[in-house]
């Protein structure tokens, strides 16, 4: 593929190396003309982002919120739409990961309406969104990972309880994503390795539920495709290039190009619903502050291996995927496993340095989390404690 194309699913996509380039004139389509970027802390520093602030700074009035790290909390969301408030913003530009992106959506309802952000989590008493009212949010992905980019929500932590709340509305789906695998050229190999896992975990898992959608089926297909011929080059790439080794560009960039349509792909397909893995690790963030994807990526193939009795025909297809000759549904979770350790992820929770007495506290945060109501197999806190043991190694 060359140049920048579109799609236009489930949002409008500017797809291709140098998409981010089009950020002013999208900006202009919009009639905005006091946009405010948000980004993390990372992001700030780098040259390609600061050359875009300067970029849409020479035509507009422009702000920047920077202070978001970590998991997202409701705070960072706070400080954010004082910077957007004060700024009097009118268009929302999300620069980062899924938590940055997260973080943009949460302030364009605070932007917008009055209360804290946790009044509009998902509940029985939750404050309405008036979507009129929501400014247009552009969004730049630089991972690729949670697709958080072509979603509709974002998740934001309780700043005390830690405790993942879910902010839901059609408004808050990004109007525009310039999806520039250029802008993730420089991600590193681990995180490269753990935000792809998350991007196959949302694929699998949602392929995996019973909800009837066969779009989202061939969507997820696809997208695990893509994963297999490339996230093990772009690790390899990322590695390579802070050893100072030269690397194949071209090959750098396609590989990054799949992992980036991977990652819309798997948000796509999750409306689909998740899975057992995503409960375990969404557990893992609140009890332990691990990272999302990587909780995923050593959390999946024990789930898998939980999950495979339910429905080995549709593991029989996820192998032919990998390996079209395949004749038995285990073969994918093997599949999983090696490519595991061939991205140097902890094939446990034990060398993920997490303490084994955390056992107990993680069992009734997974089954509290919604995730894995929609997996093939229903999940019990037994089973949780039995797919957490074999991950700890007990
Ligand atoms: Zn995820």
């Amino acid at each position: 593929m060359s140049g920048i194309v579109t799609y236009n699913f489930p949002t409008r996509i500017r797809f291709g190396a140098g998409a981010r380039h089009e950020l002013c004139e999208a900006i202009r389509g919009f009639g905005a003309s006091r946009p405010a970027f948000v980004t993390d802390r990372g992001i700030a520093k780098l040259g390609w982002f600061t050359a875009l602030v300067d970029a849409v700074s020479a035509e507009f009035e422009t702000a920047v919120f920077s202070e978001i790290w970590g998991n997202p909390v409701g705070s960072q969301v706070m400080a954010g739409a004082a910077v957007t408030r004060g700024h009097a913003a009118d268009l929302i530009i999300a620069v980062g990961g899924g938590a940055a992106v997260d973080v943009s959506k949460a302030i364009a309802v605070v932007h917008s309406h009055d209360g804290t952000i946790m009044d509009f989590a998902w509940g029985p008493d939750m404050a309405p969104i008036d979507a009129a009212k929501l400014p247009p949010i552009v969004a730049i992905p630089s991972t690729a990972g949670t697709g958080s980019e072509v979603g509709r929500s974002a998740v934001i932590s309780d700043d005390e309880t830690h405790a993942k709340k879910i902010i839901f509305d059609a408004g808050l789906l990004p109007r525009i994503v310039l999806a520039d695998p250029e802008v993730t050229l420089g991600l590193p190999a681990h995180l490269t390795a753990a935000t792809g896992f998350d991007a196959l975990t949302h694929l699998v898992e949602a392929f995996l539920t019973h909800e009837h959608h066969p779009m989202c089926d061939g969507i997820a297909q696809e997208g695990i495709r893509l994963v297999a011929r490339s996230l093990e080059t772009a690790v390899d790439c990322a590695k390579k290039q802070a050893a100072g080794e030269t690397i194949d560009d071209a090959a750098h960039l396609a590989a990054r190009a799949d992992m980036l349509d991977a990652s819309m792909m798997g948000a796509t397909a999750f409306q689909k619903e998740l899975g057992v893995t995503h409960s375990c690790a969404h557990a893992l963030s609140t009890v332990a502050d691990t990272h999302h994807g990587l909780a995923n990526a050593v959390m999946l193939p024990f789930a898998m291996r939980f999950n495979l009795e339910a429905v080995p025909e549709k593991f029989l297809r996820l192998a032919r995927i990998i390996d079209p000759a395949a004749k038995d549904g285990a073969e994918f979770i093997t599949w999983l496993e090696g490519l595991r350790a061939r991205l140097d992820i902890p094939a446990g929770l034990t060398s993920l340095g997490i303490a084994k007495d955390k056992l107990d506290d993680l069992i009734p945060v997974a089954v509290a989390d919604m995730c894995h109501q929609f997996n093939p197999r229903p999940v019990s806190a037994d089973d949780f404690r039995a797919i957490y043991s074999e991950a700890f190694g007990l």
